[in-house]
């Protein structure tokens, strides 16, 4: 037998009242009563006898018979039961309708879950000529029931137009209406005669020939549907028969017998030869092939569908009566088995509904997981309660599931599947930021293409390992190498940010550089005014090179050997990351023009007020005050103190002019910063060009020249220049003049 479903239907039942509910249905239940209503509660019954989740271990039997020939009484002997029995006294009908209660003696032998069904009295009596009952219960009774009782009295065989064989003629009709149908699958049922009040002097054998011969004399007189007309008795039936001995007068003797009988109400055997064995008077009850295959959880519904059928005088079908009580089924069991499902997936659901809400999104840990074991308990649980019913509505209702089922966990997939998007680049991200930083930090040159490979490399494994993680068992679909692309994709995307990032900083690493060396040179080249030997020539061979002359030329080779060097450095650096040629080109570009700025604030740095008049003052009183050794004079009465003034002081003004312009004394014109700086590249973008400041003569739109550019001085400020240094000249001629003065009257 199939082992019960873990689906209990209608559970709740069970726990509320239950003492109280069975008291109620001590006496059974009474499934269809007198005016043909059928009872809401046969499921509650059912439920409250634990035959919900029996599957298809449980069994039906009906008994049928006239009025009052202790057939309740048999029952209750049989199976424990307590349907109404009449009084000894009274002598008036009580089982009215139909009546099912479960068997209360299983487990000594007996089949489990017997449920029976004690049929209203058949013989019209009490209800007059009311034929219609009678018809409707035994079609109700055949629908359902593996096995028929019928009830008779000894007296009663033979009596060929008696109240039995009436009910039986119903019963045959009813039944190749019934099955006609489906004449694939008839299924068979078992009639058992219970003979009772048997005296003993005639043999059971010789009753039951009796019997037999007018069964099928019974058999013959009916109509027959058309090509059914050759249809014999035993192609629906099989029979069995028993007789009881009297139960008022020996009722010891009854009691055993019935004892007996109860025995054979246990599990047959598909296999003849097994059941060949024993004593025909021994044989089991209940074979496998008589079972209606109605699932114990879909017997209520079914049960009261056909009643519906029956009692509006529908014609029954009752493959259609199977198909639609499984789609019902399937339904509920559907909705059954969601319950649990919700329960895990409807709060991951709603979680990424809320990060939805607040735009953001997360990864739920143990998704893979929890999507799949929800999925496989839910499909498991749906063909455990399901499968018994109809196969082809089984079939299309679990695709339905299914469908439903996937494309839930499908949305979860997806939103996961872009959440680990979304913090794998994140992640990413971050994680190169850091390993530069803790590179900046050591100092050390770190490798930034390294850097920008390896956590490349991890971010695809990890986004690989997590759709692996939320793969769906069994599901139609799976990630698509497209997801894939379009995260790897931008990761492209992110590492050329970030390159330009790294691009960036070695920029301002490289100028800084720059800054600082030309700081350095280009403020020793200036010193040199000062001291009045600028020059590479020797002053030390006594005659005074060409000192100034050259300022410019050595500032644009200084300026440009910095630069060229800083090119290669930011080249080579740029290179080790992986910088596309477009990419250095423009850096290269963007450092020509930013240095240039560098020494352009350097020597306008030089050049302000104080700076330069104090840097000609010196010139000026070396010239003055030193002599070709560099000796400082003593002067004496005599000496031509104006003369020497008058000749540093034109040598010291010479230096204004040539000051106040950036030439190159071999040209006598302005350094060739355009064509240096470069035009500017292809690859140039608006934002590459945003802080950088215009040049005279390079951004020829800018309206400034590159003579302009290379105005040091304007003539203004020269002008003012040339006035104040005279000025400190006079003053310091006449401190030497004062002193020769002083010097004479000592
Ligand atoms: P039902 O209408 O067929 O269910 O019959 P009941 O079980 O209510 O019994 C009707 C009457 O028959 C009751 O008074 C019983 O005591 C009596 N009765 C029960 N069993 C037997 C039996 O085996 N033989 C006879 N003669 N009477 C019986
Ligand atoms: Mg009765």
């Amino acid at each position: 037998h199939p082992s019960a479903p873990s689906l209990m239907m209608n559970s709740h039942f069970a726990s509320v009242g239950e003492e109280a509910s069975k008291e109620a249905y001590e006496h059974g239940i009474q499934v269809i009563d007198e005016d043909k209503a059928f009872n809401d509660n046969l499921s509650t019954y059912l439920n409250l006898e634990k035959i919900i989740p029996a599957g298809f271990n449980y069994h039906l039997i009906s008994v049928f018979g006239s009025q009052s020939t202790g057939k309740s009484t048999l029952l209750n002997y049989l199976f424990g039961t307590q349907f109404g029995v009449m009084s000894e006294q009274e002598r008036r009908q009580t089982t009215k309708g139909i009546w099912m209660s479960k068997n209360k003696r299983d487990g000594r032998g007996m089949a489990e879950n017997i449920l029976v069904m004690d049929v209203e009295g058949t013989d019209g009596r009490e209800r007059g000529e009311d034929q219609d009952f009678e018809r409707k219960s035994a079609l109700f009774a055949l629908a359902t029931s593996e096995v028929l009782i019928v009830n008779i009295w000894e007296h009663q065989v033979g009596l060929y137009q008696g109240a039995n064989m009436g009910l039986l003629k119903t019963v045959f009709e009813v039944n190749l209406q019934l099955f006609v149908k489906d004449s694939k699958t008839i299924p068979r049922s078992l009639l058992f005669f219970v003979i009772r009040d048997h005296l003993g002097t005639t043999p059971l054998h010789n009753l039951q020939n009796t019997l037999l011969q007018d069964l099928s004399r019974l058999w013959s007189s009916i109509s027959k549907p058309a090509g059914l007309e050759n249809s014999r008795i035993e192609d629906y039936f099989d029979f069995a028969f028993v007789a009881l001995p009297h139960k008022i007068l020996q009722p010891e003797k009854f009691e055993a017998e019935v004892e007996d009988l109860s025995k054979r109400f246990r599990e047959g055997y598909k296999d003849p030869k097994k059941a060949g064995l024993l004593d025909e008077a021994e044989l089991p009850v209940f074979l496998p092939e008589y079972h209606r295959r109605i699932p114990a959880d879909g017997f209520a519904v079914y049960a009261e569908g056909i009643w519906d059928q029956i009692v509006h005088n529908k014609d029954l079908d009752l493959p259609t009566q199977q198909e639609l009580l499984a789609q019902f089924r399937c339904d509920e069991i559907s909705r059954e088995v969601l319950i649990s499902f919700d329960e895990k997936i409807t709060p991951l659901e709603d979680k990424q509904a809320e990060d939805a809400r607040h735009g953001k999104s997360s990864v739920i840990p143990d998704l893979g997981p929890i999507m799949n074991a929800a999925r496989a308990k839910i499909l498991k649980d749906f063909e455990t309660s399901a499968s018994r019913y109809h196969k082809g509505v089984y079939a299309r209702k679990k695709v339905e599931l299914e469908g439903k089922v996937d494309t839930r966990l499908k949305a979860l997939f997806q939103k996961q599947l872009s959440a680990a998007h979304k913090s794998g680049i994140e992640t990413f991200s971050n994680a190169v930021s850091a390993a530069v930083k803790s590179g900046q930090k050591k100092g050390a040159s770190y490798d930034f293409a390294h850097i920008v490979e390896s956590e490349k490399k991890k971010a695809l494994e990890r986004f690989e390992s997590e759709a692996q993680f939320i793969h769906v068992e069994g599901a139609s679909w799976s990630t698509s190498q497209q997801e894939l692309s379009l995260y790897q994709k931008e990761l492209d995307e992110v590492s050329a940010r970030l390159r330009k990032d790294e691009m960036r900083r070695l920029a301002t690493r490289v100028e800084r550089w720059v800054r600082s060396r030309l700081d350095e040179s280009v403020g020793l080249e200036f010193n040199k005014i000062g001291t009045g030997r600028g020059g590479s020539g020797a002053p030390e061979h006594g005659e005074r090179p060409p000192s100034e002359k050259d300022l410019w030329d050595r500032v644009w080779t200084i300026f440009t050997d910095t630069v060229g060097n800083a090119e290669n450095r930011f080249t080579d650096r740029a290179q080790s990351f992986d910088a596309s040629p477009d990419e250095v080109e423009v850096g290269l570009w963007r450092l020509r023009r930013k240095s240039w700025g560098v020494l352009r604030a350097k020597i306008d740095e030089e050049v302000m007020e104080g700076n330069i008049l104090l840097k000609l003052r010196e010139n000026f009183e070396d010239k003055f005050r030193y002599d070709g050794d560099g000796v400082p004079r003593i002067w004496k009465q005599g000496d031509d103190i104006e003369g020497l003034y008058t000749k540093a002081r034109e040598s010291t003004i010479a230096l204004i002019p040539l000051l106040s312009r950036f030439r190159l004394s071999k040209t006598s014109a302005p350094p060739p910063l355009d064509a240096w700086v470069g035009s500017p590249p292809q690859s140039v973008s608006p934002a590459d060009e945003e802080d950088l400041a215009p040049i005279g003569g390079v951004d020829e739109d800018e309206g400034k020249s590159l003579e302009e550019e290379m105005t040091i001085l304007g003539d203004a400020k020269a002008a003012d220049l040339l006035v104040r240094f005279k000025k400190t000249a006079d003053g310091v001629y006449v401190e030497a003049k004062r002193s020769t003065v002083s010097s004479m009257t000592q």
